[in-house]
């Protein structure tokens, strides 16, 4: 095999990662050509990476193809889960360097990558040990027949990831895919390729059999969408924007391939007046601003009943003058910059909108450009009140640390503003009446409601969206029906099959 990998030396040089993942080896682009990735703290390349064209997309859904002909699907699903749990060792033992490579690539800071990538390696064990529970079900008929079900891998899956958690989010997918005995081409986003390529580089040590897991960065608009369209892909699992998720169902309904769609949210974080509420603001302005605000989960409408508003409004203001915006490599930085530089225009024009809106801005608003920040894509912690719901700031995903903060009187109001957005995929809220958290948390439209805490997404909790928030759940039992059919037998006890024209 040959050494994909060299480090950059010394200032300046880049990390070279010159060649693709397909079929077991490492290959040169064949319609490619590599492209340099750009480090969102500095504005400045720090990776040269090979990018992929729709001919190497073609290459390694072959490749994808004849690995689930051949060994994959067939394997006993316990020797399945033997690869994935050495996948999972290896990546427990790579992640504190994982975490420095997608802190370079997406800016998020070091204390954030190294708790989510820390955690990485669970998801590969978790579903490595579901790999030989795949069980169907029987189904009671009568004596004439013996009905059941088996669960078959849906074949080859197209995974497309996006930048905000390059690696968390392919986890997400490829862990239940190859427990169910699917083959995977995974694309990652074009501004966050290396982690992907360094992913493929401990599958094949753990000993994932050649083409089970091949990786071609690229680009969305030609080899993403060769991917999408190619006949030889049963399946794409796709995280990303809403308006591109109806470009891929376009692109794919030709050969009406399975689709899996985790796209974004506005999700409501409700702060009722009985709750603890410096618990509230804890969890409220972390969600608000981690990940840069550039996470689908985060709460970036907070709800708040109007009693404890000006309070937590204050709250709000105080917290953002504690955040420390800063070097993401920076052990002390709370908040990097945001990953590239359309997303921090995407959100500094949101800033500007939210007061053309009437909304007040409380703390917040600017680009941060002095010093070792000067180049890079930098952003203050931002605070709106006296927002209305019906405005762009509550009603579009900014992607950016932009907290909203609109007030509601009572129960129905809080639901009623929760419920009338457009998406639904995670909702919280705060509350010290056990009776009211089971009434609220029951009218919420979200794929998952969290009560007196937020972000808590595991292995195992089902995570995915109502509404124009997505299609399917990833996470949990649930996430392997993205990647299994069911084919249900029935037999026949007797043989016997009337003639229906013997009369
Ligand atoms: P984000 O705004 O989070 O980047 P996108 O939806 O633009 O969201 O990108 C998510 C992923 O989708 C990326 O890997 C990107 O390359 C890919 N992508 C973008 N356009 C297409 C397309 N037409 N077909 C397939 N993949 C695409």
């Amino acid at each position: 095999m040959t050494n994909a990998f060299k480090s950059g030396s010394g200032d300046g040089e880049l990390r070279r990662y010159p060649h693709l993942f397909i079929g077991g080896e490492w290959v040169a682009p064949a319609d490619g050509g590599m492209v340099e990735s750009i480090d969102p703290a500095t504005g400045r390349p720090w990776a040269a990476v090979a990018f992929g064209g729709p001919k190497d997309i073609d290459r390694a859904v072959q490749a994808a193809r004849d690995a689930f002909e051949g060994p994959w699907r067939r394997m006993p699903g316990w020797e399945r889960a033997a690869i994935l749990r050495r996948l999972a060792e290896l990546y427990r033992e790579f992640a504190p360097e994982m975490a420095v490579l997608e802190t370079r690539d997406s800016g998020r800071a070091i204390r954030e990558t190294r708790a989510d990538i820390g955690a990485h390696h669970q998801w590969y064990h978790w579903f490595a040990s579901l790999a030989d529970k795949l069980s169907g079900r029987t189904i009671p008929i009568d004596d004439s027949v013996h009905c059941f079900t088996t669960r078959v891998p849906v074949g080859v899956v197209g995974a497309i990831t996006p930048w905000n958690a390059p690696m968390l989010t392919t986890a997400w997918k490829l862990a239940p895919a190859l427990a169910a005995g699917c083959t995977v081409v995974l694309k990652p986003a074009e501004q966050t390729p290396v982690t992907a390529l360094e992913l493929a580089r401990l599958a094949h040590e753990a000993g994932v059999p050649p083409g089970v897991l091949n990786v071609v960065p690229g680009y969305g608009h030609d080899t993403g969408a060769r991917l999408v369209a190619h006949p030889g892909v049963n399946k794409i699992a796709f995280t990303g924007e809403g308006s591109t998720a109806k470009v891929i169902l376009r692109n794919g309904a030709d050969t009406l391939k399975r689709f899996s769609f985790e796209l974004g949210g506005k999700s409501p974080h409700i702060i009722f007046k009985d709750a603890d509420l410096e618990q509230a603001v804890n969890a409220a302005t972390s969600s608000a601003w981690s990940v840069c605000g550039q996470s689908c989960a985060l709460g970036s409408r907070v709800l708040v009943e109007r009693p404890v508003y000006d309070w937590v409004v204050a709250a709000f203001a105080e917290r953002a003058a504690k955040v420390r915006v800063g070097l993401p490599l920076d052990e002390a930085t709370h908040m990097g910059p945001q990953a590239h530089g359309e997303q921090l225009a995407k959100t500094l024009s949101y800033i500007d909108i939210g007061q053309q809106e009437g909304a007040r801005l409380v703390t917040g608003g600017r680009r941060l450009d002095a010093g070792d920040l000067g180049d890079g894509y930098f952003v203050e912690p931002t605070v709106f009140a006296n927002v209305s719901n019906d405005m762009r700031i509550a009603r579009e995903e900014i992607f950016g640390p932009v907290a909203s903060i609109i007030p509601f009187d009572g129960e129905d109001e809080a639901v009623a503003l929760a419920n009338d957005t457009s998406y639904g995929l995670a909702a919280g809220l705060w509350t010290g009446d056990t009776g009211r958290a089971h009434r609220v948390s029951a009218r919420i439209e979200a794929g998952i409601v969290w009560v007196n805490t937020y972000r808590f997404i595991r292995w195992s909790t089902p995570y995915g969206g109502f509404k124009a928030s997505g299609w399917g759940r990833e996470n949990g039992i649930e996430a392997l029906d993205n990647y299994l059919e069911t084919r249900t037998t029935v037999i026949s006890t007797t043989g016997r099959f009337p003639d229906a024209y013997a009369q």
